[in-house]
């Protein structure tokens, strides 16, 4: 393995769901819902299979799916996009991110991330021989933030980008306009390029409104937006995502895309394409069904004895593990299946200076309620 990757091991989602499969224990770690996306969207994808979609489709996608997306972003958030020049598919939101880095930062360039940060962040700036600075989210009266002089202090004569993911994975933070405001300065005072991660971007809870990076001033013009089908229609397997960015961005990252998968699987191209158009009013009631979810995870956590982070979006509860005599995350993650039949995700691994996140593990609420309360009912064995 070449050095630049060797800090790098099996992912800790590979590692929890194959303790989840070993041991049998509910897995409340890897986020993938227990249920499946809208009945016309799977039919449009086995109609698309039937019908002959099966051999390469375009390199940048499907029309119909470049003009879904431009759509989407117009109606939702006023963003227009050109779905000829600005738009392109890829596989999955992950393979975006990972294009995008690997097409805009220089070896030696510094890219600005909050911590904790999604993990393929960190093992795609390493692969392009960028270097990481992390920005350290904490939590400040129950929700977890960052300090604005730390991310100015982030920034140096080396940094080309940063990655910011609203809402937040694992934090479930959903960023404030005045939050994005503190970013979009500072990409514009250092003329940082922004690559933004959305995939949550329809799941966020009570009052939290997701707004686009891109929809700040100035910000249009340097920002690469990043989403995909795979969360808000729960089909995670789906792996079709894309990338909304002005022309040269597109085609600078395309150049990349291309030589890593060349296209994307058309079937799937197709059916997202119908639920972006169609099926907008299934993800609402989703939202909805998920925001209860997260209320009946935290009753069950609180009552086993964790201290719980109540989210503004995504699939997933911050518990502090502190309160139950517990101090290491990695340690009780490990343990967990057998002492409660659970999995959870140790946060820290989400860390550069995991201190700041030793003491909390994730748990995910996208899942049946009667597998959420056997969950919990598990987890109360702790005390
Ligand atoms: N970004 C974040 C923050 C995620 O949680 C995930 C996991 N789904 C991804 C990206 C990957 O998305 P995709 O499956 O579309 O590649
Ligand atoms: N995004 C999901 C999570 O955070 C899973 C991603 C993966 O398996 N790589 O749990």
């Amino acid at each position: 393995l070449v050095e630049r990757m060797r800090e790098f091991g099996e992912t800790i989602f590979a590692e929890m769901s194959a303790l989840a499969v070993r041991t049998g224990a509910i897995n409340l770690g890897q986020g993938f819902p227990d249920g499946s996306g809208p009945e016309a969207v799977l039919d449009t994808a086995v109609e698309a299979i039937r019908t002959g979609a099966n051999q390469y489709p375009p390199g940048p996608g499907l029309p119909e799916l470049r003009e879904a997306v431009a759509a989407q972003r117009l109606a939702r958030y006023g963003l227009a996009y050109d779905p000829a020049t600005e738009v392109f598919v890829t596989v999955g939101a992950t393979e975006g991110i990972a294009a995008s880095v690997l097409a805009l930062a220089e070896p030696g360039d510094e890219v600005i991330v909050f911590e904790p940060y999604y993990d393929s962040y960190a093992a795609v700036i390493a692969l392009a021989g960028a270097v990481r600075r992390p920005v350290t989210l904490r939590p400040v009266e129950g929700r977890f933030t960052f300090d604005a002089d730390d991310l100015r202090a982030a920034v140096g004569p080396r940094t080309k980008a940063i990655l910011v993911n609203s809402p937040h994975n694992p934090a479930g933070t959903v960023f404030t306009r005045a939050e994005l405001e503190t970013i979009a300065g500072v990409c514009r005072e250092h003329d940082l390029v922004a690559i933004t991660d959305e995939v949550y971007e329809y799941l966020t809870f009570d009052d939290a409104e997701h707004i686009p990076l891109a929809t700040l001033d100035g910000m249009r013009e340097r920002t690469v937006s990043v989403s995909s089908v795979g969360k808000s229609f729960s089909v995670t397997g789906w792996k079709t995502g894309w990338v909304t960015a002005p022309a040269p961005y597109v085609r600078a990252v395309q150049t990349v895309k291309q030589f890593l998968t060349y296209a994307v699987s058309a079937p799937y191209q197709q059916a997202t394409a119908y639920g972006l158009t169609h099926e907008l009013a299934w993800v609402e009631e989703l939202r909805k069904s998920l925001q209860a979810k997260r209320d009946r995870l935290i009753t069950g956590l609180e009552a086993a004895g964790f201290a719980t982070y109540r989210p503004q979006g995504t699939y997933f509860v911050q518990a502090d593990i502190r309160p139950l005599g517990f101090t290491d995350g990695m340690e009780l993650a490990r343990a967990l299946p057998e002492k409660a039949g659970v999995v959870a995700i140790p946060t820290q691994v989400f860390y550069d200076h995991a201190e700041a996140g030793a003491h909390f593990v994730r748990f995910a609420f996208c899942k049946k309620d009667e597998v959420i309360d056997e969950a919990v009912e598990r987890l109360a064995r702790l005390r």
